[in-house]
């Protein structure tokens, strides 16, 4: 396999999967004694440090925070190392799942002001004038007892927002997951809104499938992660949901977990259910055609997989045929900043370089292929023009 050395090119290249923590949710972190919080400790440097804890229990004490989470200086300074000219920023996990309906519905709409502001007056797109470098994914309250009118409310103050164009949602909806029929409203005014949905994990699976090794974060994130997402959209899938709402957007984060991979064991699995044999409108696969995919899978041969499954798709409509060039087009880079930063100084991350190199590897994708995948795939999702 060949790698293609990346230099500043006229492809406008556009990371979709970026995260921030905006102060005043940083401060709403640090006020707190439990889990998710931020707290402060004295490093091995003897100097105080902050780290994060987005889970109880979760190993090795957390992670290191710092300005890479939510100074805008730095991750304007990351996307130029990396040349990015456009970055989606979405806050990060948990969100706000984990606070009263009353405050998660007023800081939802102040971190979303605070986020027009953050985009708006964000520098414009180097060698892209007529673009910002940065646009964003809203928060919906979207806890335990909120009413449904709150969030329409917010889905409507999201709407006056220029620069943010879609919401980024995790996978517990109100309390029953995002296949809960309470939802139904809540679909319905994001499709007519047109807001493209950001569906991002955060609590993996029951963590006793992970044993009790030393084994850092490696198994929530690498596996709790990917099945968190596999399973909110099977069971959106199962719900109808993509039948109740054709035009909905939603883009799954980590290239849909192992969606692709089991696809085509869903469609059995529903097709000898008596259950639910007759429910849906199609078969499974086809639904992968109306989704989005971020590429952040960090292979060629991931990415190759994932784009043939959204092409085939099509082989579910009435015709049968498809075409196989079509799968790319709903694929789009992105690099899951601040997470996942080099172990040790380096100014590249690696992390990065190898989503970049995965999408300039995939057999079969041409070089006008690889440009819609790092950037024109999201300008059109979005209704941007370069
Ligand atoms: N990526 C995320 O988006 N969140 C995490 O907690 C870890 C990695
Ligand atoms: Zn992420």
């Amino acid at each position: 396999m060949s790698s293609t050395r990346l230099s500043p090119s006229p492809t406008p290249i556009v990371d979709v999967h970026t995260h921030v923590y905006f102060p005043r949710y940083a401060a709403e972190l640090r006020a707190r004694s439990s889990a998710p919080r931020i707290l402060t400790r004295t490093g091995a440097d003897g100097k105080p440090e902050e780290r994060l804890l987005i889970l109880d229990g979760e190993p090795g004490s957390g992670r290191s925070v710092g300005p890479q989470y939510w100074n805008r200086e730095e991750k304007l300074e990351f996307m130029k190392r990396h040349h990015i000219h456009v970055s989606f920023v979405s806050s990060a996990n948990p969100w706000l799942d984990f606070l009263p309906a009353e405050r998660a519905n007023t800081l939802a709409q102040a971190l979303n002001n605070d986020l027009e502001e953050y985009c708006a007056s964000s520098p414009k797109a180097d060698g892209f004038p007529g673009l910002r470098s940065i646009y964003g994914f809203g928060l919906l309250p979207l806890v335990p007892h909120i009413p449904i009118s709150s969030v329409i409310q917010t889905i409507e103050q999201i709407k006056t927002l220029p620069h943010v164009s879609g919401v980024i949602m995790g996978t517990k909806g109100i309390g029953n997951g995002l296949d809960d029929d309470a939802l139904e409203p809540i679909w319905e005014a994001i499709e007519s809104a047109g807001l493209v949905v950001f569906v991002h994990p955060h609590y993996g699976v029951d963590t006793q499938a992970f044993g009790n090794k030393p084994n850092g974060h490696v198994l929530p994130l690498a596996l709790g992660f990917p099945f968190e997402t596999t399973i909110t959209i099977t069971r959106l899938i199962l719900a109808g949901v993509l039948d109740r709402y054709p035009n909905l957007r939603l883009l799954l984060a980590h290239s849909g977990g192992a969606l692709s991979q089991l696809s085509s064991r869903i469609a059995s699995c529903i097709a000898h259910d008596p259950v639910v044999a007759k429910r849906l409108q199609h078969d499974a696969r086809y639904y992968l055609g109306k989704l989005y995919f971020d590429a952040v899978a960090y292979g060629p041969e991931e990415l190759g997989f994932v784009s043939e499954t959204i092409a085939r798709a099509e082989s579910y409509n009435a015709t049968g045929s498809y075409n196989a060039d079509a799968g790319s087009t709903r694929m789009l880079f992105g690099t899951d900043h601040p997470f996942f930063p080099p172990l040790e100084g380096s100014q590249k991350w690696q992390s990065v370089e190898d989503n970049m190199k995965a999408i300039r590897n995939v057999r079969g994708w041409s070089e006008s292929t690889q440009a819609d995948v790092l950037g024109h795939n999201a300008l059109r999702l979005f209704n941007l023009k370069c």
